[in-house]
């Protein structure tokens, strides 16, 4: 029996989307948190509380999970105003909002 690949369907979906087993578009959405440039000010957790926060040193909570870059697993879309404040807000501007 000889296979033939299919050639792949034309999509509308980006890079950073995909489509769940309902058939819905999800997209996805992480920040990225360059550690080097970050000072610990905490207006990202201001901003987004739900996402940043700074431990009991003071430090943000990212620190214990990474050393220069912190990439944060798929964010949920109702989260993107607050993230994309918080990179707004950051005065190093070590947030990046992916996705
Ligand atoms: S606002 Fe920027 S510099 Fe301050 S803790 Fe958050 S990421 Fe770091």
């Amino acid at each position: 029996m000889t296979v033939t690949p299919r050639a792949p369907e034309p999509t509308d979906l980006t890079k950073n989307q995909f489509r769940s087993s309902k058939g819905r578009t999800i997209a996805m959405m992480r920040v990225v948190v360059d550690l080097e440039k970050c000072q610990d000010h905490g207006q990202c957790a201001f901003s987004a509380p739900q996402v940043f926060a700074l431990d009991e040193n003071g430090r943000l909570s990212f620190r214990s999970a990474a050393t220069d870059t912190f990439v944060s697993a798929d964010l949920d879309e109702s989260l993107r105003d607050d993230v994309e404040e918080a990179a707004e807000a950051c005065p190093l501007q070590a947030i990046e909002v992916e996705g």
